[in-house]
This record gives C-alpha cells, structure tokens and sequence, in this order.
C-alpha cells in the first residue's frame, strides 16, 4: 500500500464514457484538471482508439499518470474474477454488447485502471467533492435518456453479483396516466416511466420544451415516478441524502415537488425530520461532471493511494 506524501499532487487519467461521448480528463480533482477532451460515442475500436491516443499524447508530453479511473454506461461485469471484468456486456447501444473497455486502455497505457459504472463513478464524485461530502451512504441518480442509481454504503459503493439497477424498480402507476412504458425490459418500471423520452413520447415534444400546463403536468409526471423509486430506495439502503442530476432533473420545479412527493407518500414513516428537509434531495453540485471526477476518485483507488 502506497502512502499518501502531503504536498505530492498525483496525476490520474479520467474517463467518463457515456452512450453519446467520452469525456476525458487529467489531474486529480475538479480544481487540479490539467488537460480535457471529449470525443463523440462511435464505434467501440475507433472510440477507445481516440481515447487511448489522447492520453498516450499526454503522457510523452507531461509524464506518467499514477492511475486511470474509467465511469461507464453499462451493463459491465465489475467482479474482477471475472473473464469479461472490465467489460461493457449485454448495453442496448449498437455495437457496443461485449466490448473491453478497461483491458484495452490497461495495456497500452501501463498505468492501473479502476472501473466502475457511469453512475458509482458519479456517487463517488460527489461524496468527495460535490453534494455527499462528509457523509458515507447516500445515492445518486441520474435522471435523462435513461435513470441509473449509484449507493455509496458505509463508504463503499455497492455492488456484488452486479451493479444495482435502481432504475428499474417496480413504479405504481399514477392515477390517469395511460403510458404504456418505454423500458424494452419491464415496460413500466421507473425508468420506463420517468426517463426524457417518455415525456417526448407521452406530450409530443422533448422535456426541456414543455411550457405552461404541458409543463407542470410533466413535472407532476416526474415527480411522481421518481418519489416512488425514492421511497423504495429509503427503506431498503437507508441513505442520509440523495444528490440527483442528468438533463431531466433541470425542470423548473422539478426537485421541490421530488421532496414534497417523497414525504407524503413515506406517510410519515419511521418519522424521520431529516427525510423532509431540504437537503436530503439536493441537486448536483458537479455540474453535470460527477461521473469524470468520480474516475478520479477510480484511479485514485486503483493506485493504491488512500482517500484524503
Ligand atoms: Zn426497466
């Protein structure tokens, strides 16, 4: 186990990979990025090509990085026994089923690469600099194009047979709503209900465009789905707060009626004052990076070098 030198900056590689780009970054931290660049989600050999090279241009100009943190969309297999460890496995995004993303980027840069899920990656971006500072269980969602959770439990990001999916928790339906559902697994689980696309496919036209009673009916749509995936989630991991972010999360309006949704359906059980305050759903506070300081946090991990 290395130690910590006070004084000594480390140099890490970021990788945030996401289904539409790859955002790259080095340094250590938010306010520690020496360099940054971003390259569109094609196919996988061309893309992780792109990526490499990047990186294997900064390191003949600036020196060796200590360690390389890679947040993915996924499915991934993350059991590092595992024979597809660092893998993209069963995703839905064309191209991409089965793709080693972590071996690739291991060997052509010599450096050790953690791994982890877009979404963990993003918990732990935000318990070390962002909205979960100083607490040590607590989630983060993602609300957008689809709704992922990442858990931070007693310090330690959850995962075991796989990554938990507490996007796909079973929603009741809201009174009304005739949606049929848009997940291609479960139809009407919360991310079903409750991604950007099911505003688009139930209103005709993208959230973010929504106006006037289309728009607070949307909002009330959202509200609604998501308090009940976050009432599933406060009785079964018990978090001391639950940061949210993603394009669908910027709604006017959106995270009060999150809050006040939330405490009335917990009908005032186990009666906690703390599940009604403010700061138990806040927003993100890594403007729409957590996931690529969360890499970070992943290479960090992956050197050996304890959290400051
Ligand atoms: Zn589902």
């Amino acid at each position: 186990m290395f130690v910590n030198v006070p004084g000594v900056t480390r140099r890490y590689g970021a990788i945030e990979a996401g289904g539409t780009k790859f955002v790259c970054a080095i340094g250590s931290g938010p306010d520690d990025v020496a360099a940054g660049e971003r390259f569109p989600t094609l196919q996988p050999t061309e893309t992780i090509e792109a990526v490499i090279d990047f990186f294997a241009a900064e390191v003949r100009d600036g020196g060796e990085l200590d360690g390389i943190g890679i947040s993915s969309f996924g499915p991934v297999e993350l059991r590092p026994s595992h024979p597809q460890y660092g893998h993209i496995t069963t995703t839905t995004k064309a191209g991409w089923e089965d793709t080693d993303l972590a071996g690739p980027v291991e060997r052509a840069l010599g450096a050790p690469v953690g791994f982890d899920t877009d979404v963990n990656g993003a918990a732990l971006g935000e318990g070390r600099w962002g909205a979960a500072q100083g607490l040590d269980t607590f989630v983060y969602m993602t609300i957008g194009t689809g709704i992922g959770v990442g858990a931070v439990v007693g310090g330690n990001v959850a995962h075991g047979l796989v990554h938990p999916e507490m996007g796909h928790v079973i929603v009741c339906r809201r009174p009304g709503d005739e949606y049929q559902g848009a997940c291609p697994f479960h139809r009407d689980c919360l991310e079903g209900m409750a991604s950007g696309p099911t505003l688009e496919a139930r209103f005709g036209q993208p959230g973010e465009d929504l106006a006037g009673s289309d728009g607070d009916e949307a909002v009330a749509l959202i509200a609604w789905y998501v308090a009940d995936g976050l009432r599933t989630i406060v009785y079964t991991l018990a978090p001391q707060r639950i940061v949210i972010g993603g394009g669908v999360a910027e709604m006017p309006g959106l995270l009060p009626a999150i809050r006040s949704r939330l405490v009335e359906i917990l009908g005032g059980y186990p009666g906690l004052p703390e599940h009604a305050r403010d700061d138990f759903v806040v927003a993100t506070a890594l403007d729409g990076l957590a996931g690529t300081y969360g890499a970070f946090v992943l290479a960090e991990r992956a050197a050996g070098f304890p959290a400051t």
